[in-house]
């Protein structure tokens, strides 16, 4: 049996077991997985009974007769926004502040559980007087402002679905994601501030809606408008009404409807790393409870005594189910952040965490990768000291990157967890459990309590430990996608008909279990390289890279190559400090030989370049296939949910 993917690196020799202070308080023991291997299903029952309210108890768990279209408690009703809200207020929790709000300009509001509940209640009975009920779908496209969660719990109170649209995508995007869900209204702002400036929204939601061919039909009827930055805007009085002329002024008395665990509750686009954005659908009961759970165990909450900071935009999975869903089940209090990193200075992040002292923080490997090239001195200057643990998710995160984040942010100490999971999979998969498992840097270890994962060949068959393949689920879990919107096609193309007879979910990564049975992402299937026969992944050269000290951030791909098939060329930044101090000179050669001494002459770069950005996503991942345009000299691909179109020429100019 041929390994689909071959694994070249040396074993990490790092280990970090939990501390017996961090173990004795944990949230998380180890009978959670004894529960789930007992019984799966009624371990999912017993969570979902225990983590949220139902209105209707259910009595059936999954319903997989119809694979693989999934429902899981479907003879229960709840109500999500409920499950969020008001029940905390109920419980006496209504004091417990949900939301430390933080504007780009230093704006700030603190939002209470009662405070968020009744705002909610408000729009939602604005919402109902428009005609907004169960099965609507609702565009929502905003800045990182409190009226935005307000916005969805208010569309979830309603059983309507929302889709949120992130906030720098362009008019076109959003025309498409309005006309693929077709929303009766959007929520939008005027604009929201970025990078020290008021970015307009509004002219973006006019254009999405404006110029319809006779043939198109505009399925909006009201467009709300929240007055965040106060800039002009057009308005069309027909169709705009402000916030703050409804909102305010409506009741604050509404009852929570119940609704079928099954009730669509949202769409959301992937975030097109490896092509077209698909509209993923998530639905209520199952979705939530997953959420809930993962967030309360993964993160080790505790809601009276943490602060917790996701910094992700609500745009993105990661905000849905860690900004949104899981921490409000689970009463947690949160920071909002509205704007970038760099603003006013590069310390911003570093300020926030020291000012609301923020004890769970949970970012993004391209973050810390760009801290780590504007040094260490920035983070050091702030008292950090109120962190306990840190969250990775998005990428695969280069062990050096880890071991930065730990030591420098960490005070070599916090417990970090690094999370796999996709827009597909709802909430976290695969993930350390921080008070039980021994930590490696740059693995994502172990499925979560419930979730059944392995390591196949193209066959379908496990490559046991201590060997590459592809990433599976193997069963039904409780927050997976119930589809691509309008296209089960597609769904079932997508992810289902690789290994059809097994009933297997193709997440589309490569992975790896190692000796002791733990999982390293090893980067998309789609971008695995043949070099002379051998199938490298782009994370274990990728973290190479990253381990030598000059180096920040980098990328590979496999260009054609005569002699080889397929080339490896790199694409690295480099740390400011070590450009102040050595210069670029001779460096290209240099880390080439570097790759080949740490992995192997096999997956020595046949060229480096050294750039100063790589093409990323607006939710951060780079997108390789655009630098393969690059490598192999052609026309660069689409470019649409790049966050910064110019860096492509830039990179071309700095590889010629
Ligand atoms: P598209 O599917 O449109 O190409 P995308 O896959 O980037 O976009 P997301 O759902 O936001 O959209 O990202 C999920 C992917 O992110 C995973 O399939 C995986 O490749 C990567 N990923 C997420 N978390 C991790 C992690 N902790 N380690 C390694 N990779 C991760
Ligand atoms: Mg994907």
């Amino acid at each position: 049996m041929s390994q689909p993917i071959d694994h070249l690196a040396a074993e990490e020799a790092r280990h970090f077991a939990p501390t017996p202070e961090f173990a004795a308080n944990a949230v998380a023991g180890p009978d959670l997985y004894d529960a789930a291997a007992a019984d799966r299903e009624g371990f999912w029952a017993d969570q979902s009974r225990e983590l949220l309210t139902w209105a209707t108890p259910f009595t059936n768990v999954l319903d997989w007769s119809n694979p693989p279209f999934a429902k899981w408690f479907d003879d229960g009703e709840l109500n999500v926004a409920y499950n969020c809200l008001d029940r905390h207020v109920e419980a006496g929790h209504g004091d417990r502040v949900a939301f430390h709000f933080e504007g780009e300009p230093g704006d700030t509001r603190t939002i209470t559980y009662a405070d968020l509940t009744e705002e909610v209640k408000r729009l939602a009975n604005v919402l109902t007087e428009w005609g907004i009920v169960r099965g609507d779908r609702v565009a929502i496209y905003m800045p990182m402002i409190p009226e935005a969660i307000t916005a969805i719990l208010a569309v979830a109170r309603l059983g309507a679905a929302h889709s949120v649209v992130f906030g720098g995508f362009s008019a076109d995007s959003l025309r498409s994601r309005i006309d693929d869900a077709g929303a009766k209204l959007v929520i939008t702002a005027d604009g929201g501030y970025r990078k020290g400036r008021a970015t307009a929204l509004k002219p973006a939601v006019d254009q999405a809606l404006a110029d319809r061919g006779s043939g198109e039909q505009a399925t909006v009827e009201r467009v709300l408008v929240v007055r965040r930055t106060g800039q002009d805007v057009e308005w069309n009085d027909e169709r705009d009404v402000w916030w703050e002329d409804v909102v305010p002024q409506a009741s604050a008395e509404h009852t929570a409807e119940a609704f079928p665990a099954e009730n669509p509750l949202f769409i959301l686009y992937t975030s097109g790393t490896t092509g077209n954005p698909k509209g993923i659908l998530h639905t209520s009961g199952g979705y939530l409870t997953q959420a809930a759970f993962t967030h309360k165990n993964i993160f080790d909450l505790h809601p009276e005594t943490d602060v917790y900071w996701c910094t992700a935009d609500i745009g993105w999975i990661t905000g849905h189910s860690y900004a949104v869903y899981g921490p409000l089940a689970n009463g947690a209090t949160q920071v909002l952040y509205e704007g970038t990193p760099e603003h006013p200075e590069p310390g911003r992040w570093w300020d926030i965490i020291e000012k609301y002292r923020v004890s769970i923080f949970y970012t993004a490997p391209t973050a810390v990768r760009s801290f780590m090239k504007q040094g260490r001195e920035i983070p050091q200057k702030r008292d950090l000291s109120s962190l306990r643990l840190l969250g990775s998710v998005g990428e695969p995160i280069n062990p050096e990157a880890w071991m930065w984040f730990r030591e420098v942010i960490g005070a070599g100490l916090t417990p970090i967890v690094d999370t796999w999971w996709q827009t597909e999979t709802g909430a976290i998969m695969i993930s350390a459990l921080p008070g039980i498992t021994t930590l490696k840097p740059g693995s994502a270890q172990v499925p979560q309590p419930g979730i059944s994962i392995d390591v196949v060949d193209d066959k379908g068959e496990s490559v046991g430990n201590d060997a590459g393949g592809l990433l599976v689920v193997t069963e039904p879990w409780p927050s997976m996608l119930r589809g691509i919107w309008g296209d089960p096609e597609r769904f079932v193309d997508t992810y289902w008909k690789m290994f059809a007879d097994k009933g297997f979910y193709f997440a589309g990564d490569g992975a790896r279990r190692d000796a002791d049975g733990d999982i390293w992402l090893l980067g998309r299937v789609d971008d695995v390289m043949n070099v002379s026969g051998h199938r490298l992944s782009t994370a274990e050269i990728e973290s190479a890279l990253v381990a030598h000290e000059a180096t920040a951030e980098a990328a590979v791909v496999g260009a054609s190559d005569e002699m080889t098939g397929e080339a490896v060329v790199a694409f690295v930044i480099l740390k400011e400090s070590f450009l102040k101090a050595h210069g670029a000179e001779g460096l290209a050669e240099q880390l080439r030989l570097w790759v080949g001494q740490q992995i192997g002459p096999i997956a020595r770069p046949r060229d480096v370049f050294i750039v100063s950005e790589l093409p990323k996503t607006r939710s951060g991942k780079i997108m390789r296939r655009l630098l393969r345009d690059v490598a192999e000299g052609r026309e660069v691909g689409d470019t649409q949910t790049l966050a910064d179109t110019m860096v492509m020429s830039t990179i071309a100019k700095q590889v010629k």
